[in-house]
């Protein structure tokens, strides 16, 4: 049986991002590690949620412990960092935030945590961070750091864009096509997935894990992120089987061994 390690910036992604792999490699007896850089001090509260006097971050870490406990990770860690927030806000400025961190510290805190674990390999974002946050780019240059040294085989999670590009569209067609007026929130993804710096394009990448058989687990690990996800929002709301579109698949890289053109995705997170 394998150790791995999923090396994550704020809870909630752990469950949003690599959950359902998470829950398969528990379950096939694995044991399932979860490092997460900050306690998401910077994420927006869901209104009326937090109780008076009570600190964002103590709420989230609650949180993702929970969370971590659904997934069947049997560890959870904190590098604790702040969050470093978006990258044009004030935040990345503060002195104890995780985009300041020196890159040897933050590698040193994360070997002090796994030193007496043998780690067969670690999962962190990739390069761009999936889409851009500070906090995530930091993970992958840590995490990167850590592995070289350690000798540890790692894999990028990332958005498939082109996956992504298509749903987008789909419910955009869908949407005009019922004389609807597109809301704030699907003009959004739109944006965000048009942008080439979004995700990877499908042909590198090099795993395609099919997490149908746990959606069910992954999606009770992302709503107990409650401080995060509104009751209201499609994370709750989506039907089953437009919920499997969505969530049904995450996506890898392994940058050691890409994937030629003739080549199908691997379903199989531990073997290259
Ligand atoms: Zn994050």
């Amino acid at each position: 049986m394998a150790t791995v390690v999923f090396f994550h910036a704020h809870p909630d992604d752990e469950a949003l991002s690599t959950g359902g792999t998470m829950a398969l490699m528990a379950e096939a007896g694995h044991r399932v590690i979860l490092v997460v850089a900050t306690r998401g001090e910077e994420g927006k509260p869901v209104e009326g949620v937090l109780e008076e006097g009570e600190e964002l971050e103590d709420r989230r870490s609650l949180e993702v412990e929970k969370s971590a406990e659904i997934l069947g990770a049997t560890r959870i860690e904190f590098l604790n960092y702040r969050d470093s927030g978006m990258i044009e806000s004030d935040t990345t400025n503060h002195p104890n935030c995780f985009w300041q961190a020196a890159k040897e510290e933050a590698v040193n805190r994360l070997s002090n945590i796994l030193s007496t674990e043998e780690v067969d390999l670690i999962v962190i974002y990739d390069p761009n961070g999936g889409y851009g946050h500070p906090d995530h780019i930091q993970v992958h240059r840590v995490g990167t750091q850590w592995a070289q040294e350690n000798n540890v085989r790692l894999r990028w999670v990332t958005l498939n864009r082109d996956a992504i590009r298509k749903v987008v569209e789909q419910t955009i067609n869908e949407t005009t096509e019922a004389g609807k007026e597109l809301d704030e929130d699907l003009t959004k993804r739109e944006e965000r997935s048009s942008e080439d710096s979004f995700g990877m394009a499908e042909k590198d990448i090099t795993h395609a894990i099919d997490v149908t058989s746990v959606l069910d687990r992954k999606r009770a690990a992302v709503v107990v992120h409650a401080s995060q996800i509104a009751p209201d929002s499609f994370f709750v709301t989506l039907g089953n089987d437009q919920y499997e579109k969505a969530f049904g698949r995450e996506w890898f890289v392994d940058p050691d061994a890409p994937r030629t053109r003739e080549e199908s995705l691997r379903s199989d997170l531990l073997l290259n």
